[in-house]
């Protein structure tokens, strides 16, 4: 089966109270165990790829032919968005489309917003002529992400609106609280806002930053338009406790197969945990008809 974009996705998630989990990728293990997982739970899945390690995984080509081949190699059924997350540049985007991706975000929320606008809206023609679709950004998520560092901007309901209305976007990441990485203390988002901004516009929104936000408010998130919800860290949490725990089990051991193989199990078990969370499991027959 040959990406989707996450239009209808979405939409099916919004209409029925559930959110699609976007998990980014690290490497092919992280691929397959989120692969492996969607397919076990017949989960439609969002697979990213972070725009800043994009040429440390080998560039936008490799990465979708490498989750093209796994899909195939795996007889994959669910429906695999393969999405461009926090794209850096227009031309950066439009390189993610021409490689195959089948969504795109461009995050344009440092700039002034008529910048964002005029630049999203570029990167909206072009995908939407080729069926990808597109996230924009407003407002600033926290935290570090791939060695980045930022404070929490919350979005402005006036500039998401105009956002939605000037570029035809498909989904919305409306910063309100919400931080990459992990949190110190307990999250706390916006929801007033998130209402206000949920009433305001007639597209999915994306939460950014959830590897750590409890449940109840996930719930509430998606209660008030969220859609599609990304996790990176958590994963990756997951991922480096086993791989360190193997390693000082087994300290004679350097066949990477066995060192690596606990660390994908663990990364499973959150993507199982998360589509679970985010009631996206048993989807299937909604998506192929
Ligand atoms: P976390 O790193 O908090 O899981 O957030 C992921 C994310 O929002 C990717 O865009």
């Amino acid at each position: 089966m040959a990406f989707v974009s996450m239009t209808h996705l979405l939409k099916d998630a919004e209409k029925n109270g559930y959110a699609v989990g976007q998990f980014n990728i690290n490497g092919l293990i992280w691929a397959q165990a989120i692969l492996r997982t969607a397919e076990r739970l017949k989960s439609p899945v969002i697979i990213a790829s972070s725009d800043r390690i994009v040429d440390y995984l080998g560039g936008f080509k490799t990465i979708a032919q490498m989750v093209d081949a796994l899909m195939k190699e795996m007889n994959i059924t669910i429906p695999v968005v393969l999405h461009l997350d926090h794209g850096q540049t227009v031309e950066r985007c439009i390189a993610a489309v021409d490689a195959g991706y089948s969504s795109v975000m461009y995050d344009g929320s440092h700039l002034p917003i008529e910048e964002n606008i005029r630049n999203t809206k570029k990167v909206a023609d072009y995908a939407h002529a080729k069926f990808v679709s597109v996230e924009a950004e407003v407002g600033s998520v926290g935290g570090m992400e791939d060695g980045l560092v930022g404070g929490i901007k919350y979005a402005d309901l006036h500039e998401c609106v105009r956002l939605v209305e000037e570029t035809q976007i498909d989904a919305l990441a409306a910063a309100l609280g919400s931080v990459h990485g992990k949190y110190q203390g307990e999250p706390v988002l916006g929801f007033d806002e998130m209402q206000a901004i949920r009433a305001a516009i007639d597209i999915p929104l994306v939460l950014h930053g959830a590897s750590g936000i409890p449940l109840a408010q996930l719930k509430k998130a998606i209660a008030y338009g969220h859609a599609k919800i990304n996790i990176n860290t958590e994963c990756n949490l997951a991922w480096r406790q086993a791989l360190q725990e193997t390693m000082e089990e087994n300290l004679e051991v350097f066949e990477p197969r066995a060192l690596l193989l606990p660390s994908i199990t663990a990364i499973e078990r959150v993507v199982e945990e998360k589509m679970t969370e985010f009631g996206s499991t048993n989807r299937l027959a909604q998506h192929v008809e």
